[in-house]
């Protein structure tokens, strides 16, 4: 079979259970009808079959998840209704009462609270560690209890890295790594040794802001049990989103290469305004890990993040004045979008909670769509100019 460069791949796999249609189909029915006993015998027993019942398995479903295996050089896939469902089948269907887990300090939010408020419940403790820090991760590891390493790479909200060589090479517990920030074409960690990568979806993948879906990645073995749990834990991909997703796929290449294209004009500009402190993307040479950046994303992909001198005010006040950039919380879609934590997500916390949290007052978060990069230049300036 001829080998594809990833780009190429995103548009053509995942097409399976398509039979003459050129795109991806939907299969809507919740429940396949068996032709004898013996046919329904087989269906019951293999989970992977995708015409059995939808909460075990759905063919649009099962095509996302060829999609994604194949993409990520893995031997296979499961789709959820969710970022999130991913995650939490991920924690729970793996790690059992007694187990001990490594995770980075700097996570997304949902994923962290589930580490700090459910785990504990089920008797599972959780250590935290910088996740820039090699080092760190592997004195953390207990053996014999830790059973799983939690990565996310490229990190909320500064646009941390987490070096995937090192962090695959760990002995002993899983290492998972949640990969949203870079999509496959742009990041492979399966590639270095790590056991699992997960995505939420709803972001690049789909990649239009228009489906909640997420999927995890990894061997046979470990995805067996991931499935086993998944169809008890209910959180099963709805079979138009994962149609969004093969949708999303096929443009997936060049709408990466479009984002870090403009990412990486704008977070030049950005670096340039005197209203800006300091501006956090890899592909700048200024990104205190930009030379693992180089080695280890092939796309530097579309966030950015930057800390306005003026503070909390000053963050405000570029939140409401941009006129083409919208304030949502969301990435990897064409629309861009900005989020301001310290007076949104995070105007709970105390600066120096906030600071833990790798946050400051003054920090926007920034994720590039596709619009034009000149009339997106345009539009910050604007804003950033009338910051008082
Ligand atoms: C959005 C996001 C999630 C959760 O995904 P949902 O699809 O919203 O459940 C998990 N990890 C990261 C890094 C995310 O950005």
């Amino acid at each position: 079979m001829t080998e594809y460069q990833p780009d190429t791949t995103a548009i053509r796999a995942g097409r399976v259970y398509n039979d003459t249609a050129l795109a991806p189909v939907l299969w809507a029915s919740s429940t396949f009808v068996a032709g004898g006993v013996e046919e329904a015998h087989r269906y019951a027993t293999d989970i992977t079959m995708p015409k059995f019942y939808g909460r075990h398995s759905n063919p649009t479903v099962a095509d996302f998840q060829h999609a994604i295996a194949e993409l990520e050089g893995a031997e296979a896939s499961r789709a959820f209704s969710s970022g999130m469902g991913a995650v939490s089948a991920v924690i729970l269907g793996l790690c059992s009462s007694g187990d001990h887990i490594v995770a980075q300090s700097q996570l997304y939010s949902h994923t962290q609270l589930l580490f700090q408020a459910v785990c504990p419940r089920f008797g599972i403790d959780v250590t935290f560690v910088d996740g820039t820090d090699p080092d760190a991760w592997e004195a953390a590891v207990i053996p014999g209890k830790t059973a799983l390493c939690f990565a996310e790479t490229p990190a909320n909200p500064k646009l941390a890295l987490v070096d995937l060589e090192r962090f695959g090479a760990i002995k002993g517990p899983m290492t998972v790594v949640d990969g949203t920030f870079a999509p496959p074409i742009a990041q492979r960690p399966l590639e270095y040794g790590v056991d699992l990568v997960i995505h939420s979806a709803t972001k690049g993948i789909a990649g239009h802001n228009d489906a909640i879906l997420g999927v995890v990645s990894g061997s046979e073995e470990l995805l067996a049990w991931i499935r086993g749990f998944a169809i008890l834990h209910g959180a099963v991909a709805s079979p138009f989103d994962a149609l969004n997703g093969l949708r999303g796929l096929r443009t997936l290449g060049v709408r990466l290469r479009q984002q870090t294209e403009t990412a990486t004009h704008l977070a030049q500009a950005l670096e340039a305004h005197p209203a800006i402190e300091q501006v956090f993307y890899p592909g700048l040479p200024s990104h205190p890990q930009y030379e693992l950046a180089q080695r280890q994303l092939d796309l530097d992909c579309g966030l950015i993040s930057f800390d306005l001198a003026g503070g909390r005010d000053a963050g405000r006040q570029l939140v409401d004045r941009v006129e083409l950039a919208q304030l949502a919380t969301s990435l990897g879609g064409p629309e861009t979008l900005l989020t301001h934590p310290a007076s949104t997500t995070h105007v709970g916390l105390l600066p120096k909670e906030l600071e833990a949290a790798g946050i400051s007052e003054g920090t926007v978060r920034m994720s590039c769509g596709l619009e034009h990069a000149d009339d997106l230049e345009t539009d910050l300036r604007q804003a950033l100019d009338s910051i008082g």
